[in-house]
C-alpha cells in the first residue's frame, strides 16, 4: 500500500484537474496512476484505485445502486479491506492460451491502456478489448488470420478467462432489494467511486477558496496552507457581515 504517493488537498486539487477532461477509462488509469508507473493489468488497477480510496475515506463506503427489477434504489456498504483481501496481491501478466471448439487463442492480460475509450455495449466492450490484446488466433482449419466476426463462444470463453486471471479487473456484489426482495448482481467500478468522492472534495475545496479570496484577498495558496481549524473559523467569520 505504500507505493502510493500520499495525497494532500493541494495534491488532490492537481489530481482532480488532471483527471476532468479524460473520458471514464482514461480517468482511471489518471486516478491509478502511481511512481511505479501505470498499473499492468485492470486488476491492478482496480486494486490501487481500493487503496486509494481506503486511505482517503477509511475502511467503510457507502454505495447506493438501482433495482433492475422495480427501480427501487439500494443503499449498502463495503468493507475496503476486505475487499482488498479477497483481490491478488500480483497477477502474472504474461501471455495466456485459451482452446475453445478448435480454436486456440493467444493473448495478453488488458491492461488499463487497452480500455476502450468509446461507449459500447458489454459485448462490443469484450471484443474490442480481445482485439487489442490478442497475440494470435488459430481456427479450427488451422489459419492464423481471422475475418469477420468473433465466434460467440470464444469471446465468451475469454471474458470468463480473464474472471479468473486477473480477479481484480471486475468486481461486483450480489444484492437484494429491500422493495421486492429480487437479487441482483450490481457491478463496482472503483474508479467511478473514487472520482465521484474526488468531485465532491474539489467542489467543497474551490468554495471554500473562492469564500475566503472574497473576504479577505487570499490567494488559493495561502487558503490551502491553513490549518483545518482555522480554515473553518475564517469561514464561519466570513458568512458574518
Ligand atoms: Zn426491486
Amino acid at each position: 500500500m505504500n507505493r502510493l504517493p500520499r495525497l494532500d488537498e493541494r495534491e488532490l486539487l492537481a489530481l482532480w484537474e488532471r483527471a476532468l477532461p479524460l473520458p471514464p477509462p482514461l480517468r482511471a488509469r489518471e486516478l491509478a496512476w502511481c511512481e511505479d508507473g501505470p498499473a499492468a493489468t485492470l486488476g491492478e488497477m482496480n486494486r490501487r484505485l481500493l487503496e486509494l480510496q481506503l486511505r482517503l475515506t477509511g475502511p467503510r463506503l457507502a454505495l447506493l445502486a438501482p433495482c433492475p427489477h422495480c427501480g427501487e434504489t439500494a443503499s449498502f456498504e463495503i468493507e475496503l479491506p476486505r475487499l482488498l483481501q479477497g483481490l491478488p496481491e500480483f497477477v502474472d501478466p504474461a501471455e495466456q492460451v485459451l482452446s475453445v471448439d478448435g480454436w486456440t487463442l493467444r493473448f495478453r492480460l488488458p491492461a488499463p491502456a487497452d480500455l476502450p475509450e468509446a461507449a459500447l455495449d458489454e459485448q462490443g466492450f469484450v471484443r474490442q478489448l480481445l482485439e487489442r490484446c490478442v497475440v494470435d488466433l488459430q481456427s479450427p482449419q488451422g489459419a492464423g488470420v481471422l475475418d469477420g466476426a468473433w465466434p460467440a463462444p470464444l469471446l465468451a470463453a475469454w471474458s470468463e478467462h480473464l474472471e479468473a486471471a486477473d480477479p481484480g479487473a471486475e468486481i461486483g456484489f450480489e444484492l437484494a432489494c429491500p422493495a421486492c426482495g429480487r437479487a441482483w448482481h450490481a457491478p463496482f467500478d472503483p474508479a467511478a467511486a473514487l472520482w465521484s468522492w474526488l468531485q465532491t472534495l474539489a467542489e467543497r475545496s474551490l468554495l471554500d477558496i473562492d469564500a475566503l479570496a472574497r473576504r479577505y484577498g487570499w490567494s488559493e495558496d495561502q487558503v490551502l496552507a491553513l490549518t483545518p481549524t482555522r480554515r473553518n473559523a475564517y469561514l464561519q467569520l466570513a458568512q458574518v457581515d
